[in-house]
């Protein structure tokens, strides 16, 4: 079998489920992963003559792929702010608009503060917070142990110290403040879930995805919270949101008299950040 004859397999074998474009990226990660040929090359190898054990690690792909298996779990990793992450089902595959969050973190001149995350997953935020910011502090919090051991490996993988604390957010109790919260909680409903793609809903984890529509904004209200006695004066609050929330969350924060610096949208347009100050800073530190 040539690479050319397993990608018209794969592509008539998997288009019911994906349009061209993303089987032409899925068969170009899958070509440099296995035949280590860099992404400019593969359009020239399409003759190569694939032999048993490549031909083997490409139709298992394919059979995995064939259930809806998203492409970053079939080979174990993915790209996030430039750095490689290892994934597997216990964590969030990393999205696009979580880079944005980072980046938007990365404008502000953090290096040397102390940052928390809470629910890291895979650890990308935090670990990339850390790449980026050679001498910042970032401690990274998960409830789920599996998480926690994918995130450590990818510390050590991307060769960036963080604490990581194994807990679950609401029982935590700590003596400590930061200079920056930053967290992408679950926020998508359960009502929602059903307009979700198989790939999503069958291999990403529930408990890093979901809340109950009875209560949508409850992890937003703690983190809020706790960040009254966990913010330095000048700190600020870097939330991933659902737009649909977007005015509860406006509410819960000036209830908690929080200076909304802005909600900011992703690439796609959509409400998907909110920053948060403590309100009135100014006069306080004057005092
Ligand atoms: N952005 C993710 C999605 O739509 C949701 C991430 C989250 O719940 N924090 O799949």
């Amino acid at each position: 079998m040539t690479l050319q004859d397993f990608k018209l397999k794969m592509v008539s074998e998997l288009s019911s489920i994906y349009e061209m474009d993303e089987l032409n990226s899925i068969f170009n990660l899958l070509s440099e992963d296995y035949l280590k040929i860099p992404r400019s090359k593969i359009l020239l190898a399409d003759e190569i003559h694939l032999d048993e054990s490549n031909q083997t690690l490409f139709l298992s792909a394919l059979e995995r792929l064939k259930t809806h298996e998203p492409i970053q779990y079939v080979l174990g990793k993915t790209t996030f702010i430039d750095l490689e992450f290892k994934v597997n089902s216990s964590v969030l595959i990393p999205r696009p608009e979580t880079e944005e969050l980072v980046r938007l973190i990365l404008k502000e001149d953090l290096d040397g503060k102390e940052i928390f995350d809470i629910g890291t997953g895979s650890g990308c935020i935090a670990i990339s917070l850390a790449k980026n910011l050679p001498n910042a502090k970032v401690s990274a919090l998960d409830i789920s142990i599996d998480a926690l051991e994918v995130a450590r490996e990818n510390a050590k993988l991307n060769n960036v110290n963080i604490e990581f604390i194994h807990a679950d957010i609401f029982e935590y109790h700590l003596d400590k403040k930061y200079d920056v919260i930053v967290s992408n909680p679950p926020y998508v409903t359960e009502s929602e879930k059903l307009k979700m793609k198989k790939n999503v809903l069958n291999y990403e984890p529930e408990i890093a995805l979901f809340v109950n529509d009875s209560d949508p904004t409850k992890y937003y209200e703690f983190i809020i919270n706790f960040s009254k006695n966990h913010l330095h004066a000048n700190g600020q609050i870097y939330l991933e949101i659902n737009e649909n929330y977007k005015y509860d969350l406006n509410l819960l924060a000036q209830n908690y008299e929080y200076k909304i610096i802005e909600f900011k949208l992703d690439t796609h347009n959509k409400i998907r950040f909110l920053v948060l100050s403590e309100e009135n800073q100014l006069e306080k530190n004057t005092h």
